[in-house]
């Protein structure tokens, strides 16, 4: 387990003050909490472009549909030869994986995204999800050795905002609150993968 998961460890509330300390080493020191979600939609634009993610923007206009985003996600994964399958609750159930999610990636087991059988083109946390994994599926292909931590923090930040969740404060905490529950899963199932 490296020393940053550990060092969170402790957490047991979801704020954007403990978000912060998770993030401090992916965000330049002098930020304020003010400057955050600025640099943080920022951020996002450079790693969708980074990930070569479909423009969104025609769904929050309402141009265009969530199953037709949702297609072009899948067209992305077929380019890169990322096998997507609707076994979710077989795989999890076969590989002793945490439930509770909407899809997961098999990085080590079959290099496919799995997810739920009655996955939902149009209901935006289940497309959220396979934007999310689509990003591990990427990460584990092009740069395998990325922390763990980056990896979520990366994954995160460009599956959200879909909802616009920054234009809301209030929203936000629920968008740290996923992220904190996020590594707190990671650090259990890095703890019962220990030998
Ligand atoms: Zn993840």
């Amino acid at each position: 387990m490296s020393e940053s998961i550990k060092a969170i460890g402790g957490i047991n509330e979801n704020s954007l003050n403990e978000y912060e300390k998770f993030i401090r080493t992916f965000i330049p020191e002098n930020l304020t909490q003010e400057q955050l979600p600025t640099f943080l939609s920022e951020k996002r634009s450079e790693l969708r472009v980074k990930y070569g993610m479909p423009d969104r923007q025609p769904v929050l206009d309402g141009k265009e549909t969530l199953e037709e985003y949702h297609e072009k996600l899948l067209l992305l994964a077929g380019e890169k030869e990322i096998g997507v399958v609707s076994d979710f609750e077989k795989f999890v159930q076969k590989h002793h994986l945490p439930e509770g999610a909407n899809a997961c990636f098999g990085d080590d087991t079959d290099y496919k995204i799995h997810v739920k059988k009655d996955f939902n083109p149009n209901d935006v946390p289940n497309v959220k999800s396979l934007e999310h994994e689509l990003v591990h599926a990427l990460q584990y292909k092009n740069e395998p050795g990325m922390p763990i931590e980056q990896k979520e923090f990366e994954a995160y930040l460009v599956a959200d905002g879909l909802d616009d969740i920054f234009k809301n404060p209030n929203l936000r905490d629920i968008f740290f609150s996923l992220i904190i529950s996020s590594v707190d899963g990671y650090k259990k199932s890095a703890i019962s993968t220990e030998k």
